[in-house]
């Protein structure tokens, strides 16, 4: 093996890590590839190579094939798409895990689908775990209301299960799946036993255990009566949520996710850490941990840059209003389709407030009205810890709320100027006087561009078309200065499913289309951003919002080989044909020089 000085690779114009020495051969290299690096210094290349963790080169075929060594893993991309590992900046682990381990019904509305789908979940599932959520009927109350119609719109005959469906393949585990609106919910015999419910032991009036034409209990619930029996349902297992954390990675992977930030309890901290512990762990995760918990944090020494490539503490997280899927974002004026309706402040905007829902807003309410709330207390509090806050803030006056506080807090410490990474998360609907002030104060804006391609479907029925030019403004923000992060905000709601994979957020941020191409023209084109500013904010934007910049975001030499290959160019398809984005297929997933996914696998 011809071995190269440092003189010579530079005589050959090809990019050299600082990591390693450069006369051991690679381990692996990626070879025959379309890469797009991300690195506006070195955009395209053909090759790169690897060693242990590292990326240590990037250039032309030639260039890499002199790394190779007998040992040398190669992998022939012919001609496949390679570039940054994806960095999903919006993630609810947790619930995404519950969702894919356990059952979802969101598309289901008659009987033998339903009952398949809680059959298939008794198979995943570990024996006497609970089986619950699933949210049956959304779609079907989509399909029912013509374009622009809401989610409470009637439907004619919704379907209602009855525990007889699912029985005889339930023993080993309690039922208790609800209704997407959450308006009803059907326990199986084993979760009403485990209640201690029959029909002798109720009294016979009492409607919210529903009976059928023979007086039994269907397994139907409601109101009360879901509580009396979710109270007695099992606590969810560790190993439980351990397998439900692999199949979070499972579909991160699948999705060429390498790295994502999370907005992590601390039942989701305890299975990353066991999962790293048994060597399975295949994604970097970011934590967020509640704003609530800043002085606990603080109080054992936390701060900045705490953890290590696979898990570090990048923020706190923490909420001003509600969201558009319930009515609940805050605005100036009143929503559209319900009169009166302005949104609400969460309870962390009271003095002494705690995490959970909120207080609805009257029109001439301001938050100033209320004595300063806990909120800029807790952001004060987490100022010294050089952790950045990643406040969510959705509608028009929600945002507002939050440059407000945030501009006061950021001055009182001198900070604006600094290089302090604040986020808003979620930003949707700007009011137009406070899109410059996302650069005025340096922020970040954490946006979920697929919420375009769904929500765009009764934006304009709730908040009217003067107000929906300000919402996922996306060019808008970064003209002014704000630096974008996307994510994808899985699970999604119970209407809609959002998926661990980049390419929906990247279809959505460069047409602003539904997944079926309406309309045409694009929602409010004039904000579409080109391909290259889409996968940017997938990739580089991200590791800088956290502090990772030198690590990752880019294939950079020097930085982790966290590298995601498609089957399918991203730039080409983003320029010429989004749809052709949607049926783009991961290859491979590599993450810090290890291949933790392969197509065909
Ligand atoms: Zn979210």
């Amino acid at each position: 093996m011809k071995r190269l000085t440092h003189a010579a690779l530079a005589i050959l114009g090809i990019a050299i890590g600082a990591c390693g020495s450069i006369d051991e051969p690679a381990d692996m290299v990626l070879i025959n590839g379309t890469i797009y690096t991300v690195d506006e210094s070195n955009p395209w290349a053909e090759a790169v190579a690897v060693r242990g963790e590292y990326i240590v080169a990037v250039g032309s075929n030639a260039e890499i094939e002199e790394l190779s060594g007998p040992e040398t893993k190669t992998i022939d991309l012919g001609g496949a798409f390679a570039t940054a590992g994806f960095i999903d900046g919006h993630v609810h682990v947790g619930a995404t895990g519950s969702l894919l381990l356990g059952v979802n019904l969101l598309d289901v509305h008659e009987p033998v689908a339903f009952a398949e789908r809680i059959r298939a979940a008794t198979e995943r599932m570990p024996e006497e775990s609970l089986i619950s959520g699933g949210s049956w009927g959304a779609y079907e109350q989509w399909a029912s209301s013509s374009a622009g119609k809401t989610v409470t719109d009637e439907v004619a005959e919704p379907f209602t299960p009855h525990r007889d469906l699912i029985d005889a393949f339930t023993q080993e585990h309690p039922v208790l799946v609800s209704r997407f609106d959450r308006s009803m919910h059907l326990a199986n015999s084993r979760a009403l036993d485990m209640a201690g419910i029959n029909e002798n032991t109720l009294n016979p009036t009492n409607g919210e255990f529903d009976r059928d034409e023979n007086g039994r209990l269907t397994g139907i619930l409601k109101g009360s009566a879901y509580i009396q029996v979710r109270r007695a349902m099992p606590e969810k297992s560790f190993e439980l949520r351990i397998a439900e954390f692999e199949a979070v990675q499972a579909e991160g992977r699948r999705g060429g996710i390498t790295t994502i930030q999370d907005l992590t309890g601390p039942e989701m901290l305890r299975v990353y850490q066991e999962t790293r512990r048994r060597g399975n762990l295949t994604v970097r995760i970011n934590l967020r941990p509640t704003l609530f918990m800043v002085e606990h944090i603080a109080s054992i020494g936390i701060t900045k840059g705490f953890g290590d490539d696979w898990l570090r503490f990048v923020g706190y997280k923490a909420w001003v209003d509600g969201i558009m899927g319930n009515s609940g974002a805050l605005f100036f004026e009143p929503y559209d389709h319900q009169p009166g309706n302005y949104g609400y402040l969460r309870t962390i905007m009271f003095p002494e407030g705690r995490e959970g829902a909120g207080l609805s807003m009257t029109k001439h309410q301001k938050y100033t009205d209320f004595p300063p709330g806990n909120l800029e207390t807790l952001l004060q509090a987490a100022v010294p810890t050089g952790l950045p806050s990643h406040v969510h803030a959705i509608g028009d006056k929600g945002v507002r709320i939050l440059l407000d506080i945030y501009e006061k807090i950021l001055k009182e410490n001198d900070m604006v100027d600094s290089d302090h990474r604040w986020r808003v998360i979620h930003a949707q609907v700007i009011h137009p006087d406070d899109f410059k002030r996302f650069g005025e104060l340096n922020l970040v804006a954490e946006i979920n561009p697929y919420h375009v391609s769904d929500d765009m479907r009764w934006m304009e029925e709730r908040i009217g078309v003067k107000r929906s030019a300000g919402a996922y403004a996306f060019r808008s923000l970064m003209d002014n200065g704000a630096v974008l992060v996307f994510g994808s905000d899985s699970p999604g709601t119970n209407a809609a499913r959002y998926y661990l994979s980049p390419v929906y957020g990247l279809y959505a941020a460069v047409s602003r289309q539904t997944l079926s191409g309406e309309p045409a023209e694009g929602w409010f084109p004039d904000q579409r951003l080109t391909i290259e500013e889409a996968i940017e904010a997938y990739t580089m934007n991200p590791a800088w919002a956290s502090f990772e910049e030198d690590i990752k975001g880019t294939l950079t030499p020097g930085k982790l080989a966290d590298i995601s290959v498609f089957d399918t160019n991203l730039i080409e398809a983003g320029r010429e044909n989004p749809a052709g984005l949607l049926e783009a297929k991961v290859l491979y997933t590599i993450v810090g020089g290890r291949v933790v996914y392969e197509r065909g696998d």
